[in-house]
């Protein structure tokens, strides 16, 4: 039974609250259809989030394609702060009334995702991140899971379409029932190492059976320079305190000589428990942290009607616009018919929305990923958990 909603359900306003219809039908039997602005905007950011990363707008603008709609936004893999309007729409109300469920849907769980993905990439510092969310969610959604993750800074994911998507290699190592039904971690990596084409690196799984530390040495000593890293993913119910296991093994690989030998860490990881794995680390799968990551609780609000200032309570009317200045980084929400704003330090502050949309059209190319990844990686560089 296939129950996941497809792209023209979507389009069709399918997916959309009932009363984003109602408003619809009401409005054409008093023959209103107003030309309105609305901003969209986080008023609170989760979990005390000092920043976040925009991302969604590629699938975003496809809902309005044709429709007489203009769209001015932050480009996407920017970072914002809570109340800034990172998103104006201005047309007629009923050419996107019925699009807001889907709008909002498609940028608070991407931002979400790659909010997640930036915070845990820069807690790993230059250390590789990896996807590995997939099994938490509806397989329907996959590849949007991985896609912005990526976007958000992760070196790789593990499914296989989101690899193919993002045109990436898909990471990962072998499931412990490999281990299990061949009965011996080496046994298994013998294996591994004889059926896996070369050039894929060889990460073993050290935590079935034994200790992690013993079976990581018995993998080295055996494997020699075969074996590229030992894969750490202690239970819950044993891992005391992993960064101990972990730094343990750590060392014994280099007294032996193995310092060329990694190890990766995964299982329940997320941007706080990476601090103190870092020192003994080479890199991370992180999965639920990440396709779980909380929403980014966006709204859309109307801030003027033909014109006039309006808004609703708790809410300032007005289209404003978000401004940066260049030499201090401050930032401004400043009225958009103030088309020039300076900064404290006197310097003249740049404009950080752009037109994503004139009537319909899309006035240049979409984005690829990879632009749109290295966007964040610039902003990362500014940026603490
Ligand atoms: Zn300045």
């Amino acid at each position: 039974m296939q129950i996941h909603s497809n792209h023209k359900e979507i389009l069709d306003g399918k997916t959309t609250d009932i009363y984003f219809h109602k408003a619809e039908e009401i409005l054409k039997k008093e023959n209103k259809n107003p030309n309105v602005a609305a901003e969209v905007y986080a008023k609170k950011l989760p979990d005390k989030y000092k920043w976040a990363i925009f991302s969604g707008l590629s699938e975003l603008i496809e809902l309005f394609k044709d429709k007489k709609i203009d769209i001015q936004a932050l480009g996407e893999g920017s970072v914002f702060f809570e109340r800034e309007p990172i998103l104006t729409i201005k047309g007629k109300y009923l050419d996107f009334a019925k699009f807001e469920t889907p709008l909002l849907g498609y940028i608070c769980q991407a931002s979400g995702i790659s909010t997640k993905a930036a915070r845990c990439k820069i807690a790993a510092g230059n250390r590789t991140v990896l996807s590995f969310g997939a099994r938490r969610m509806h397989p329907a959604i996959t590849p949007v899971i991985d896609r912005y993750a990526y976007i958000g800074g992760v070196d790789g994911v593990s499914a296989v379409l989101s690899a193919e998507k993002l045109n990436l290699k898909p990471q990962g190592t072998i499931p412990h029932t490999v281990i299990l039904i061949i009965g011996d971690t080496l046994k298994a990596a013998i294996a591994y190492d004889k059926t896996i084409v070369k050039g894929i690196p060889r990460i073993i799984l050290v935590d079935t059976f034994g200790d992690e530390k013993v079976e990581t040495i018995r993998l080295a000593e055996k494997l020699k320079n075969k074996l590229n890293a030992v894969r750490i993913d202690t239970p819950g119910s044993r891992r005391g305190d992993l960064s101990l296991i972990v730094k343990e093994t750590r060392e014994e690989l280099d007294n032996r000589g193995f310092s060329d030998v990694g190890i990766f860490v995964s299982g329940g990881l997320d941007e706080y428990s990476l601090q103190d794995l870092n020192p003994y680390s080479e890199g991370y799968g992180i999965g639920t942290s990440l396709s779980n990551a909380p929403t980014i609780n966006f709204s859309l609000d109307i801030v003027e009607i033909e014109g006039k200032l309006i808004a609703k309570k708790g809410k300032v009317s007005g289209v404003k616009n978000i401004f940066e200045c260049n030499r201090c980084g401050n930032r401004a929400i400043v009225f958009s018919k103030d088309t020039k704003t300076r900064c404290d330090c006197g310097n003249e502050m740049n404009l950080l929305t752009k037109k994503i949309m004139e009537k319909g059209k899309i006035p240049y190319k979409p984005e690829e990923v990879d632009i749109i990844r290295k966007r964040v990686l610039r902003e990362l560089r500014f940026l603490n958990v």
